[in-house]
């Protein structure tokens, strides 16, 4: 990744809007899936992609805020890091 502005909030910002569209990506493909009308094998219909869609972008806004968090955490607790570019603002 090119990181020009060494700014942990835009860094976390980039990687949120990042998985945001692997997330929205996993919701159309689970909103799309749930239209489907019951089947043989789905008797009670498709609808629960949409929860298992909700699920998957739930999880992955989750491992990213831990993420994001635990490396704050740490920069904070090691200290040591310089102010961001001024080409960050
Ligand atoms: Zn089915």
């Amino acid at each position: 990744m090119f990181i020009c502005s060494n700014s942990e909030v835009l860094k976390a910002d980039g990687l949120n809007n990042t998985t945001d569209i692997i997330a929205s990506i996993a919701v159309l493909i689970g909103l799309k899936l749930s239209q489907k009308p019951a089947d043989e094998d789905h008797p009670f219909g498709h609808w629960k992609a949409e929860m298992v869609a909700s699920t998957v972008a739930s999880f992955i806004m989750m491992v990213v805020g831990i993420q994001v968090l635990v490396g704050a955490i740490t920069l904070i607790s090691l200290g040591g890091h310089e102010s961001p570019d001024i080409i960050s603002a």
